[in-house]
């Protein structure tokens, strides 16, 4: 199929875990506003070249990369090897997050404790350092967004508390590295959100939790994953120039 004239992008943004779910529909919006975008995808590799095509089909390119968040030297190779030509690095959004099987915290095992922390808290630190490192060599501005969850202030007992206080460190990772950096024209923040369409609760054991949790929402729903994206994409932008160690709660009112 015969892709479009690729335009001149604004700026490359990297996204992990980027294929389904909060992250695809961040690239589609990053793309839609003219970014190339880079991201990473643990497993899927169909839905990682569906998501290309789409992000090409609006004119934009897409680098999609088989990459572990968990392993340290797994975030060196992702920001070295985005492709020449894509646009400046300007945004990272720390997408990628598990939470382990549902259950409660006495039935929960060590090792899946030290893989929901690898992952949502090493990895989102990790990818952080490596994109800030190459930001502050070049003096650019950037910007991060870190996806915490509502579940780092609600505690998520009797489901999955390990994952809760995950999210409560990379808020307070979020806050602590803003106010590091902001003088040099970096700013991080995150975007906390509620029970939101995707598949990650089938990964946990449960597809129809977002219908079961429904009802102890304000808005009596869950939200679709673009809108939590738009926040996401909102914070990425220079529409949030002013923004910086805010975390945004996009969770129906909880
Ligand atoms: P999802 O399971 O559809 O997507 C998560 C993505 O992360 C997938 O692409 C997966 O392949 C990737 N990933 C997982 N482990 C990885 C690893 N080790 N290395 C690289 N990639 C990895 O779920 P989602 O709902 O789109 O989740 C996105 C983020 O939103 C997560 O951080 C999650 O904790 C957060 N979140 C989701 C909800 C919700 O209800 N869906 C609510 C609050 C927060």
């Amino acid at each position: 199929m015969a892709q479009p004239p690729q335009r001149q992008a604004l700026t490359t943004i990297l996204i992990t875990g980027g294929g389904r779910g909060i992250g695809a529909a961040t690239a589609r919006l990053c793309a839609a506003a003219g970014h190339d975008v880079a991201f990473t995808y643990s497993a899927q590799h169909d839905a990682a070249q569906t998501l290309v095509a789409q992000i090409e089909a609006l004119g934009r390119r897409a680098w999609a990369v088989q990459a572990d968040v968990a392993d340290p030297e797994a975030a060196q190779r992702v920001v070295d090897g985005i492709p020449a030509g894509f646009g400046p690095l300007a945004g990272l959004v720390n997408n990628a997050g598990i939470t382990g099987p549902l259950g409660s915290f006495a039935d929960t095992t060590i090792d899946t404790m030290r893989r929901v922390l690898d992952v949502n808290v090493l990895g989102t630190m990790a990818m952080s350092q490596c994109v800030l490192r190459r930001w502050l060599a070049e003096g650019t501005a950037g910007s991060i967004v870190n996806v915490s969850s509502i579940a780092a202030t609600l505690g998520a007992a009797g489901e999955y508390v390990h994952y809760a206080a995950s999210k409560a460190a990379v808020e307070g990772f979020t806050i602590g590295l803003a106010r590091e950096v902001a003088a040099k024209g970096i700013r991080v923040n995150a975007v906390s959100p509620g029970t939101a369409l995707t598949d990650i609760h089938a990964a946990a054991g449960e597809p129809g939790r977002p219908q079961r949790v429904a009802a102890r929402i304000p808005m009596q729903r869950p939200a679709e994953a673009q809108e939590i994206a738009e926040a996401i994409a909102w914070l990425l932008s220079e529409r949030a120039s002013y923004v910086t160690g805010t975390v945004l709660k996009v969770a129906g009112g909880l």
